[in-house]
């Protein structure tokens, strides 16, 4: 940082002042986490520099020789994580990831089925303004306007209707099991690819917490970031039979030369996933997520599909009057970082909405058990409760900094 401060010192300030922020707020927002500092070290490093456009041992570029190792060590690892047979480690984001699964089966006109962006899907599965709304004809599935959950008769039926070549399943905002077999038999009775996209699960699937995709899924894509823990990135597996054809399609089809820099991030990141201590954060992930569930439904709120078997929680806040920009902003000035989401069959616009989503992959990472988590929720549930009293949430501001500074992180 010494370098940094002298040689620009505008942003050098700006970084602590994140920094700062990211200690002494507590950070709920469902697809972040706080990585380790051995992966930051890691993708700040001398790895950066280097051009390896290609594959270990294949490249188009010499000087590759610790790279190829890099890389390798990154493939093997992410392999004995999930039990993939193949891994391609150098997607940018998951976006990317996605993108490259999508050219390497699909023709422009192709029909995709996948969830509804406005019932807890993902912009790039599908979304009108996203590429791949543009490319493809989208059919879209959600959830049951009764329980709130995926309702795979549905999905069955729009299969069966609409015959898509790629059937995706894997949301950003759904808080319950995804029954990744019911999406396998759908795709075989139509004769559909499946891939399921991971990026928000992909840490409680690793620790054995969610069903692993892997035995079903021609496809996995994730991102690297969210439970997972590791640097911004993504990464797509599958069958061997499809290596080529993703290798090939990533790289020169996607993308350019690889930021072995993260490569090397996310190699360090999926050692530490395969470590026995990510199997008790990730469990300590859901007991948390579990504990705001129950204390906002105890404190009258009203929770979506009543509760949670993940890491976050999706609070329909319109009940008490509020929209989930106001709950968003409200939160923030307590101390408290979430985002605001659109709830399924969400009157309001999705820069409004009528919820908050709220995630604990963070908050078990800087150590936050259940008694902790249980005192956050309540004073979430006094902020939210009372809109009118700033006062209150300048008090409660000053508890969640204490809290943040008995459980540091960066300041460890
Ligand atoms: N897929 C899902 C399910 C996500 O939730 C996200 C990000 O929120 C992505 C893909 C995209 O990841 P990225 O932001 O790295 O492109």
């Amino acid at each position: 940082m010494s370098f940094l401060k002298t040689v620009d010192p505008d942003i050098w300030e700006l970084i602590q002042k994140e920094r700062d922020r990211q200690e002494y707020q507590l950070e709920m927002i469902a697809s972040e986490n706080l990585a380790h500092e051995a992966i930051m070290e890691a993708e700040g490093s001398y790895l950066m520099n280097k051009y390896a456009e290609g594959y270990p041992e294949a490249r188009y570029y010499g000087g590759c020789t610790y790279v190829d190792e890099v890389e390798k060590l990154a493939i093997e690892r992410v392999k004995m994580l999930f039990g993939a047979e193949h891994a391609n480690v150098q997607p940018h984001s998951g976006t990317q990831a996605n993108m490259a699964v999508y050219f390497a089966v699909l023709n422009p006109g192709d029909t995709i089925l996948s969830m509804n962006l406005s019932h807890g899907g993902h912009l790039s599965h599908g979304a009108a303004v996203n590429f791949s709304g543009k490319l493809y004809k989208i059919v879209h599935y959600g959830v049951s306007r009764e329980t709130e959950t995926i309702d795979y008769e549905e999905v069955r039926r729009l299969a069966l209707e609409h015959r898509p070549k790629l059937i995706v399943a894997g949301a950003s905002a759904y808080p319950r099991t995804i029954d990744f077999e019911a999406f396998y038999q759908i795709a075989q009775e139509v004769g559909a690819f499946l891939m399921v996209d991971m990026a928000h699960i992909a840490g409680l699937v690793a620790a054995g917490i969610h069903p692993s995709p892997l035995p079903y899924a021609d496809f996995v894509t994730s991102t690297t970031h969210k439970t997972l823990r590791g640097p911004r990135g993504g990464f797509i597996l599958c069958k061997e039979k499809f290596a080529k054809i993703i290798d090939k399609t990533v790289f020169p089809g996607i993308q350019g030369g690889p930021h072995m820099n993260v490569i090397a991030a996310k190699a360090v990141c999926f050692k530490q996933a395969l470590e026995p201590e990510f199997k008790s954060y990730q469990q300590q992930v859901v007991k948390n997520a579990k504990t705001i569930a129950e204390v906002f439904k105890a404190e009258g709120f009203r929770i979506v599909t009543g509760g949670t078997d993940n890491h976050l929680i999706l609070v329909d806040v319109s009940v008490n009057g509020l929209t989930g920009a106001e709950a968003e902003k409200l939160l923030e000035e307590a101390g408290i970082t979430v985002n605001k989401n659109a709830i399924p069959f969400d009157p309001r616009p999705p820069r409004i909405t009528s919820g908050i989503r709220i995630g604990t992959p963070a908050i078990t990472t800087r150590g936050l058990k259940e008694k902790e988590v249980e005192e956050v929720a309540h004073y979430m549930c006094a902020v939210l409760k009372n809109p009118d009293k700033k006062g209150l949430r300048k008090e409660i501001r000053q508890k969640i900094r204490e809290i943040c500074e008995r459980f540091p992180f960066y300041k460890r």
